[in-house]
């Protein structure tokens, strides 16, 4: 039960920062916890999903991307989950990209459905999107994302360039003894499609069949291996996420790596997550939460409550995740699925 309600939520400050001084202008929104594929480092075999009326409705997703960029957030991203298996969405991308004081809006995908729905995308102003593969072969494909089909997803990014989405980038966790023997083919694959690719570590989150410590692939040792053959420079291009970039020389690919392990990012950070459920997530690697769904219930046609309450979220910001390989037991219990990557 909500006790204290803001009358009026006139003079709110237009920004959010947390108690270390970092502004958060950079939500990524989970709109299912649904997907089509079964990533093994994302998520476990037999999954439970959420019943219908456990999830924010596209209405309710509209509502609080609004509220935060009335917060000052100019960067969305629209993550699942597998995003586009939800019904509709494309409504939800339409109503977000009528905001005017958003600056980009971005998506996470797995490629899967892009066929159908890049041109869509495109009309609806999702300036950037990334597209995970983490392998070009299409029988490992199948075994790491359990039930993909690489085809699709190659088709998928063709479309995704021939709709003109001006910015694509493909994501690859690499897993020692499952496809870390890929990062050279991913990268001539990236070269010649003329987009850019970013590796990323893989993080504690839910409990897999595999243990993490033994596939673990560090960003350093990735990197090391691609400058053995490709002239790679640092680059100081910024997506306001959290990769650091190297232009590869002669090609309009830059490689970007993720490093929760080998560069922790944290004191940077400028962006909270916000799950299908409506809980506001303040760190990826932490449990801090805000349930925001029964206050957007409780006040459907009054945002002081949610207002208020994303507020105050920002003292409770931890300073940063402390991911520890050495562990056995994950991390975090929830899966990437449930908090959207
Ligand atoms: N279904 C979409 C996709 O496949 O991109 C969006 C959701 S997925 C959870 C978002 C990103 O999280 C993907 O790039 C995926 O590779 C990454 N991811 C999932 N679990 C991860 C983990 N344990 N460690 C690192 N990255 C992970």
């Amino acid at each position: 039960m909500i006790e204290k309600v803001p009358n009026s939520v006139q003079g709110f400050p237009k920004q959010l920062i947390d108690k270390f001084g970092r502004r958060v202008d950079y939500i990524r929104l989970s709109i299912t916890d649904r997907c089509d594929f079964r990533c093994v480092y994302c998520m476990a075999e037999n999954m439970t999903f959420l019943p219908r009326d456990e999830v924010l409705s596209l209405e309710e997703c509209a509502r609080l991307v609004r509220i935060f960029v009335s917060l000052g957030v100019t960067k969305v991203r629209i993550t699942g989950g597998e995003p586009l298996v939800r019904k509709n969405a494309l409504w939800l991308f339409d109503e977000i990209g009528k905001l005017e004081d958003l600056k980009e809006l971005v998506l996470t995908t797995n490629g899967s459905q892009l066929e159908k729905y890049a041109q869509d995308l495109k009309k609806a102003g999702v300036k950037r999107i990334n597209i995970s593969l983490d392998s070009l072969d299409s029988e490992r494909f199948k075994s790491i994302t359990r039930t993909g089909e690489l085809e699709k997803v190659l088709n998928g990014i063709q479309a995704a360039k021939l709709a003109g989405l001006e910015n694509i980038k493909l994501n690859t966790v690499l897993m020692r003894g499952m496809n870390d023997d890929e990062a050279h083919s991913l990268v001539e694959f990236a070269v010649q499609q003329a987009i850019d690719i970013s590796f990323i570590e893989e993080m504690p989150l839910g409990d897999v069949d595999h243990a993490r410590a033994s596939t673990f692939v560090s960003n350093a040792d990735t990197l090391k291996s691609l400058q053995s053959k490709y002239t790679l420079t640092s680059s100081t291009h910024q997506t306001g996420g959290p990769a650091r970039y190297w232009q590869v020389a002669d090609t309009q690919t830059k490689i970007g790596f993720i490093s929760p392990h080998s560069h922790n990012f944290c004191e940077s950070c400028n962006r909270v997550r916000i799950t299908c459920k409506g809980e506001l997530f303040l760190c990826l690697g932490q449990e801090d939460k805000i349930d925001l769904m029964p206050l957007l219930r409780q006040y459907p046609s009054d945002d002081a409550a949610v207002i208020s309450a994303i507020l105050d979220s920002m003292s409770v910001k931890p300073k940063g995740h402390d991911f520890d390989l050495r562990r056995t037991e994950p991390a975090i219990i929830r899966f990437m699925s449930h908090t959207g990557g």
